[in-house]
């Protein structure tokens, strides 16, 4: 984290793959306090009533009908919870606004005009605006007096965003930046009045720009026909000799690249928890249709192909809300000992995001691939009412996809992941090479390193250990390779991206594990035979994809005489027993059909 100036004692970024976590101390959903409870039910209160009966005409793009909504959300003091007070938010914490993120996610178009509000939009002012922008736009923002969006894309430049051709150039009399270029797919670009630009200084010094609507020059384009989410307000940005008071500058010349890139981690992070509650949402009509619908004279719940789906669609989000709160629970933590440590509250708050950007890459990716499967697997258990745009699945179908493209790609974000474990390794901070000793010994001497697991779950923890020991076999071998320049692994992306799966695993793996022994012990009431064939289906799984990750990267990248080697080792350490993962989904389907929605 190269911007804190304060020792941190949580769990640092990426550290989950060398250290271990005290399930006692992970947050877990099941212990949301009241106010929480009270949050997530104003929320959910909101999307039934004052988005739901309405979603046709949002469909529609009716226009005021979106910032209208912002407003009502605004009026129940939700759009300033990640605020300070001193701007007239509430500061609620970063657990409180994931579970707000959550509840708003089955919204569809809303959410995405909601996330780009508050997240990529309000953000660049709290991190990086002077105490004068902050108190001219955050309390109007906070209001919904003002409304926001963030320009970055271009029509050459999306994944490549620094390559961005808009230029500014500072008048003769020193008062302006003259702003000339084009943006692409801005999200609520058509009723928003405050927009952050970025645009090169001088042609290559990559800079942010806070642009009020109305300024003569500055254009936008028609909205975009789009797959889905068409409800969003997306156009292209035109800028022709628009002139930007210097004061508008965001941040220093030339480091733009902080301001979108440590926006995107808190973004990226809000996407995966709207991804959440959409998956929820999706999962409880499932149920309810599955339970309706007959065939054959039995309700298709009745069926083991349905079951295994509805079980799967709960494993799927189980595991993303447990990774999701459990990063969250981290980012929270973080900001606290930062700001007790005496950091402002932006700063707490932009380098604790950062300090997790691994984290957040996970959930980016997680949140959006579930979402998707479970979206794709609702049509299909609706057939051919699925396929009709009469139910609500067909739209919520078309607008999962954009979740794997915005906020980055979810290719980006694996790099992403890898790109910032090697660096933070070649720092120092992540120390890689006490375990790959360890993990090397283990194989050649076989000695045993990690200790032996004895409770309940002796299992399970020897699993998740062994999956980290299966990276960093991996991770050390390609950065030995690396370091003596037989392999460029910036251009070997398959490998990174088998790494980056396997590391993914372990996140989510480590975290489930870690929720159903807490439940387990705190939780009584509950009857854990369901989170346990949640837990040990999704591992019986997971030891499939890991194998399949490490065999493509030992094929892709370990010599042949050598490869015997890792292949034993990797033998060695899948060796999670088999499960009968055809009775643990019965039995998950079954306490979901009783339930008649997502009950866990
Ligand atoms: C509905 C919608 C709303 C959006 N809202 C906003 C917004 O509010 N503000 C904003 O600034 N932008 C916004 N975007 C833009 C979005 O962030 C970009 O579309 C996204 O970053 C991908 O860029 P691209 O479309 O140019 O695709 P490209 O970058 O051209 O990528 C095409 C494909 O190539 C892959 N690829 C590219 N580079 C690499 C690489 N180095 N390694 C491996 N694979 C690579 C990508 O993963 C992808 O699969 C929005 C887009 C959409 C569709």
């Amino acid at each position: 984290m190269s911007s804190s100036i304060i020792e941190k004692k949580v769990l640092k970024g990426g550290e989950f793959l060398i250290k271990d976590s005290l399930h006692q101390e992970m947050f877990i959903p099941e212990e949301f306090n009241e106010e929480q409870l009270m949050v997530k039910e104003t929320v959910r209160t909101f999307v039934e009533q004052d988005i739901m009966p309405i979603t046709d005409r949002i469909e529609k793009l009716e226009e005021g009908l979106i910032p209208s909504r912002l407003d009502i959300f605004a009026s129940l003091g939700l759009l300033g919870t990640h605020m300070p007070e001193e701007y007239g938010g509430s500061h609620l914490g970063y657990i409180t606004n994931t579970l707000i993120g959550e509840e708003v996610g089955p919204s569809g178009s809303f959410s995405v005009s909601y996330n780009a509000h508050t997240g990529i939009g309000m953000l660049p002012i709290l991190y990086y605006g002077t105490e004068d922008q902050k108190r001219k736009y955050l309390p109007k923002l906070i209001t919904g007096e003002l409304k926001a969006s963030y320009c970055l894309t271009e029509p050459s430049s999306g994944s490549d965003a620094l390559a961005a051709k808009s230029t500014a150039v500072l008048n003769a009399e020193g008062t302006h930046y003259i702003l000339n270029g084009q943006k692409m797919w801005i999200t609520n670009a058509g009723f928003a009045d405050l927009f952050t630009v970025f645009a090169q200084v001088d042609g290559n010094k990559f800079t942010g720009f806070l642009l009020e609507k109305g300024l003569e020059g500055f254009t936008l384009g028609a909205e975009e026909k789009k797959l889905g989410i068409k409800g969003s307000s997306t156009r292209q940005v035109f800028m022709e000799n628009v002139k930007v008071p210097v004061e508008n500058l965001l941040g220093e010349i030339g480091k733009g690249h902080l301001i979108a890139f440590n926006v995107l981690n808190t973004g990226r992070f809000k996407l995966g928890a709207s991804c959440l509650g959409g998956c929820k949402k999706i999962l409880d009509v499932s149920i309810k249709y599955a339970i309706e619908r007959e065939q054959f004279k039995k309700p298709i719940a009745s069926f083991g192909a349905i079951k295994y789906k509805l079980a799967e669609q709960a494993i799927r989000t189980f595991v993303t809300e447990t990774a999701t709160y459990r990063t969250a629970q981290l980012i929270q933590e973080s900001e606290e000992e930062l700001a007790a440590a005496g950091a402002d509250f932006a700063t707490s708050k932009r380098d604790a995001a950062e300090e997790y950007a691994i984290e957040c890459s996970i959930i980016k990716i997680i949140g959006s691939e579930t979402l998707d499967y479970v979206v794709d697997e609702a049509v299909q258990i609706y057939g051919g009412m699925g396929y009709s745009e009469e139910g609500a699945i067909a739209r919520a179908y078309r607008d999962s996809r954009i979740n794997r493209i915005f906020e980055g790609t979810n290719e980006i974000n694996r790099m992403v992941i890898l790109s910032t474990i090697l660096k933070n390794a070649m720092k120092g901070e992540l120390d890689l090479m006490t375990p790959g000793m360890e993990v090397q010994n283990e194989l050649i001497n076989g000695s045993t390193t990690g200790g032996t697991f004895t409770g309940d779950y002796r299992a399970e923890e020897t699993a998740v250990s062994n999956f980290k020991k299966i990276l960093i076999m991996l991770l050390g071998s390609a950065a030995q390779q690396a370091m003596g320049g037989k392999l460029d692994l910036k251009s070997e992306q398959e490998i990174l991206i088998n790494m980056a799966d396997i590391i993914i695993e372990i996140f989510n793996a480590e975290s489930t594990l870690m929720r159903v022994q807490k439940i387990a012990e705190n939780h009584p009431d509950k009857n854990i035979i369901p989170y346990n064939a949640i837990l040990s289906t999704y591992l019986h799984d997971a030891s499939g994809r890991v194998t399949k990750q490490a065999t493509d990267a030992i094929a892709s990248f370990i010599s042949p005489d050598l490869q015997p080697g890792f292949i034993s080792g990797l033998r060695k350490y899948i060796k999670y027993p088999l499960q009968n993962v055809k009775e643990n989904r019965r039995k998950i389907a079954d306490t979901l059909i009783e339930a008649g929605e997502y009950c866990f």
